[in-house]
């Protein structure tokens, strides 16, 4: 990090850097230059102050001893008492990514009655369960949650920190990536691991232009989330193995500013991520009437329907059967897309699927590229016919 810093006693306030700079970063005030926000420290009016009145000035970076982070931790969210799915896909990621590092995978359990969870996860390779099991940790504050956690990671210093991108883990990865003043990477698709235990975690960027690859080289643990359905959960294995861990914090740290009123639970409702099967309708599509067709398909294969964000912008569908990086990551046995040209905001989201149909009638729509069955025709002619043959086979 550098910075630009103006050394008042030589300065003569001639303005020039004002001139000189190609951002307008430098405003005069009171006779003297002044940087504001739009400054890049590009170093020109360093370089063309005629009195050496500006410099640069640069911040030593601080590295962190790396030998002394090691290991992955999992964050294993527990929902209506049951281990949510994405902890152990976490699990089955972090497994992959330790192994040529030797590291171990770890998981932290924070909730109440958490005995039969964490006796579940040591079927799933981990090598310690850290359980805080406690009334005060009964639902989610943020605050509490964190200081579980933090409390864990400070014994057990992990490298790598894995929590589900869901609502409780969107809003306890933050708290604590600033607890330890590191990096947070949010909704990573993939994820490596170097040699010097750097975590490289790609995710799209700029609306999905790109793919960036982000690195904390300074600072541990590293902390990244993972949406659901995005890694691989691994097999359960009969054996159980791993330690359980039962910590506690003192009372006054599980005192929260929150406390919760009442809670109503929301009638559970299917997501289009749990589909085994599905059908997604796509701009392709002429009017509102015409999604009747996919839902029929959908129906007739026993599965469900989504969409592309247009529709949803349309009011043609609901941002819940929206496909995409602002809506759902789906990974179905079988998709079928009608009418989807294939971009990479929607792709990145459906393409670990395991049977990806395409129907469209441009053969150099992108979908194509991801598909493993290209039917490249008029979705109009192909998803009736379809219908017809799935109702003569019932009948
Ligand atoms: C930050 C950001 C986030 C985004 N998030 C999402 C997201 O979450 N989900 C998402 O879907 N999009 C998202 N988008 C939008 C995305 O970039 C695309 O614009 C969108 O996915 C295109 O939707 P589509 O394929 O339905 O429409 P189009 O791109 O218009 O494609 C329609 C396709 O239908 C084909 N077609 C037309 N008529 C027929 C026919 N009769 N039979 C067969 N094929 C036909 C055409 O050849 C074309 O390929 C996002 C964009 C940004 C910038």
């Amino acid at each position: 990090m550098a910075k630009i810093a103006v050394l008042e006693r030589k300065c003569t306030g001639c303005s020039l850097c004002v001139k000189n700079c190609p951002f307008s970063a430098i405003d005069m005030k009171d006779g003297r230059p002044e940087l504001n926000a739009a400054c890049k420290v590009c170093g020109i009016c360093v370089k063309t102050c005629p009195e050496q009145a500006i410099v640069k000035l640069e911040t030593r970076v601080e590295s962190v001893d790396k030998s002394k982070w090691r290991d992955i931790l999992v964050f294993a969210e527990v929902s209506a008492g049951r281990l949510h799915p994405v902890g152990l896909e976490l699990i089955g990621k972090a497994r992959e990514l330790a192994e040529p590092l030797d590291f171990k995978v770890k998981a932290v359990l924070v909730g109440e009655n958490l005995k039969p969870c964490a006796e579940e996860l040591r079927h799933f390779g981990v090598s310690e369960i850290a359980v805080y099991d406690d009334p005060a940790l009964s639902y989610f504050r943020a605050d509490v949650y964190a200081s579980c956690v933090e409390d864990y990671i400070r014994f057990a210093r992990p490298s790598v920190v894995l929590v589900g991108a869901t609502s409780l883990g969107r809003s306890l990865a933050p708290r604590l990536s600033t607890r330890f003043h590191t990096g947070l990477t949010a909704d990573c698709t993939k994820l490596e691991l170097r040699e010097n235990s750097d975590l490289v975690q790609i995710r799209p960027a700029f609306g999905g232009n790109i793919m960036a690859q982000i690195v904390t080289e300074n600072t541990r643990p590293q902390f990244a989330t993972v949406r659901y359905k995005v890694m691989n959960p691994p097999v359960r294995s009969e054996k159980a193995e791993g330690n359980v861990l039962f910590r506690s914090l003192p009372k006054a740290v599980l005192e929260s500013r929150t406390s919760c009123v009442s809670s109503t639970p929301l009638p559970p409702k299917k997501s289009i991520s749990d589909a085994e099967i599905l059908v997604v309708g796509g701009r392709g599509l002429q009017k509102e009437a015409d999604l009747s067709m996919i839902r029929e398909l959908a129906a007739l294969l026993g599965g469900d329907w989504a969409t592309t964000r247009p529709l949803v912008e349309k009011g043609w569908s609901t941002n819940d059967r929206q496909i995409g990086l602002s809506g759902r990551t789906v990974r179905p046995r079988l998709i079928i897309t009608c009418g989807v040209s294939g971009a990479i905001q929607f792709t990145s989201c459906m393409n670990a699927s395991d049977h990806i149909v395409a129907i469209n009638t441009d053969r150099s729509a992108p979908i194509f590229s991801v598909a493993h069955i290209a039917i490249v025709d008029d979705l109009y002619r192909v998803v009736p016919e379809l219908i017809r043959m799935l109702k003569e086979e019932q009948a």
